[in-house]
């Protein structure tokens, strides 16, 4: 299917059919309705194979951070330093997913300062494009 990377799998296939719609979605359990991010075959809680994906509200908690230096591999390398944050889900807490946070919707992933990242603060998701084209969620301040 279109806008899905060629190296995704039936596992996380409609994660990336989401992405590409601007939605960020999240596998759920079909029988206790536990979310679960990254997906997997069964329930961690009830090990229910059945499952099925989630619209979340692209809303979080900016959890921790990192800023990366080089060493790196091309085309990363020239766009260091900048940041790799770990959002928990407003759905979910336990739910954290990692990206980058942006100045703006569409901008560049090193433009936020260190000194301009606060723990805490409350983040949406937003769509841009990454390396290669490939369309990725990615986070700014609420
Ligand atoms: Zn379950």
């Amino acid at each position: 299917m279109a806008d899905v990377p060629s190296w995704a799998g039936e596992e996380d296939a409609p994660f990336w059919q989401g992405v590409a719609c601007g939605e960020l979605r999240v596998q759920s359990c079909a029988r206790c309705r536990r979310l679960r991010f990254p997906p997997r075959p069964f329930c961690p809680l009830c090990c229910s194979p059945e499952s099925a994906w989630q619209p979340m509200s692209g809303r979080g908690t900016l959890w921790s951070y990192v800023i990366v230096h080089p060493p790196l591999v091309a085309p990363f390398a020239e766009l260091a330093p900048y940041n790799v944050i770990v959002v928990a889900l407003e759905e979910d807490p336990a739910i954290r997913m990692v990206g980058n946070l942006l100045a703006e919707p569409h901008g560049p992933i090193n433009k936020v300062k260190p000194d301009q990242i606060r723990i805490g603060a409350r983040v949406k998701a937003v769509f841009s494009e990454g390396p290669g084209g490939l369309r990725l969620p990615r986070w700014i301040y609420e």
